[in-house]
């Protein structure tokens, strides 16, 4: 699948109008703060309906605007529109979308339609960062390739919203403790599900990043990821969280559960993250990117579009090779602020743009 073009209106800095994309390769290249990420982000809004960055909607409006817009025009064995439309009214903001002009009611229809795969220099960080980019890692793949997931970490997460605020006023009145089971059920119902999709997730791309680990480092190393839920063993999930009631009171927040998930990577059987040397930790997360983009070729038929951010100059000679060799069959986008770089890769045959003051010449 490729997109083909995009147009946008008051999307932060961007002034789009019907950009046409090769299905190949395309290179955005342009100066700092011109606008190279901000292109990548109205694509990746219109794939997964969120940011790539902004916490708030709002930060993707043009300053002192009140409304963005962003189409884009995708090819998958037929063609699509997806419009994206955010309006801001007084402290809100609602975002809307359309696929071939009928309003989308439930973002979790939108995704699978535009595929997306993201590598940004956050993703070569992906082993050493923190729990939550591992479980966004898994949830914003799993997401595409499953909208139902995407309903049960809705609930989960409205449900843990709803638990802690009932925890923070128990801590000042108990009177309303016979509700927390209640709570307590409702997280249990989607967090069980979760948790059996997270597991036959991590299996497959473990499979998959592991052999393509071996081919980048010539066999030398041995990678795998094992999915680490914070619930290890489903059955004492409703104990776990009924003893965790006093101390959950205490802290006002919720200790157990899928939001504490994590995902291991190890290298030689020896955990990446603290013992992994920092091009071994970039190896690991660019196989992890690799085999997201297997999975999503073999599972639905379609190779997604590739979104690459500023990574090929953080990468060495032989990773960005490998990279670019793995990624000749689908449509990427790359961002660069030089261009001789990728010259001297021998991309000269790809779509080379401009980016300058939010528009592409
Ligand atoms: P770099 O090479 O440094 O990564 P870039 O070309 O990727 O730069 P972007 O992050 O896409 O740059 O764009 C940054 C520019 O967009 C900044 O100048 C910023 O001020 C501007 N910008 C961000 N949000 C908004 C907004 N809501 N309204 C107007 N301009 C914005
Ligand atoms: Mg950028």
């Amino acid at each position: 699948m490729y997109v083909d073009n995009i147009s946008t209106t008051g999307f932060r800095n961007l002034s789009l109008e019907g950009v046409k994309f090769s299905a190949g390769t395309n290179i955005l290249h342009g100066n700092n703060a011109q606008g190279k990420t901000n292109i990548l982000e109205a694509i990746y809004f219109c794939a997964l309906g969120r940011s790539l960055r902004a916490d708030n909607n709002r930060e993707l409006v043009r300053f002192g605007g009140d409304s963005a817009h962003v189409r884009v025009d995708v090819y998958r064995d037929y063609s699509f529109i997806i419009d994206a439309h955010i309006q801001v009214n007084g402290s809100k903001t609602a975002k809307t979308f359309a696929i071939d002009r009928m309003a989308v009611k439930n973002t979790r229809e939108l995704f699978g339609r535009l595929m997306v795969v993201l590598f940004s220099p956050e993703d070569l960080r992906l082993i050493k960062s923190g729990p939550a980019e591992r479980r966004r890692f898994m949830d914003m793949e799993i997401c595409q390739l499953s909208p139902v997931y995407y309903s049960d970490l809705r609930d989960y997460y409205r449900g843990l919203r709803q638990r802690n605020q009932l925890l923070k006023l128990l801590k000042r009145d108990r009177n309303q403790l016979d509700s927390l089971p209640i709570w307590d059920q409702q997280l249990m119902a989607s967090g069980r599900k979760i948790i059996k999709t997270r597991a036959a997730f991590v299996a497959k791309i473990c499979d998959i990043a592991k052999e393509i680990h071996s081919r980048i480092t010539d066999g030398k190393e041995v990678l795998s990821l094992t999915y680490q839920p914070n619930v290890q063993d489903v059955d004492n999930y409703a104990e776990r969280l009924a003893r965790s009631h006093e101390r959950d009171i205490v802290s006002g927040t919720t200790s157990v559960g899928i939001h504490k998930d994590d995902v291991l990577f190890m290298i030689n059987d020896i955990p990446a993250r603290n013992f992994g040397s920092q091009g071994q930790q970039r190896t690991a997360a660019l196989s992890a990117k690799l085999a997201e983009i297997e999975i999503m070729r073999s599972s639905v038929n379609t190779t997604p579009v590739l979104l690459l951010d500023d990574v090929l100059s953080e990468l060495d000679g032989n990773r960005q090779k490998f990279l670019l060799t793995q990624i000749m069959d689908l449509q990427t986008i790359i961002t660069c602020t030089g261009l001789e770089d990728v010259l001297a890769k021998g991309m000269s045959d790809a779509n080379i743009m401009l980016v300058k003051d939010g528009e592409i010449f």
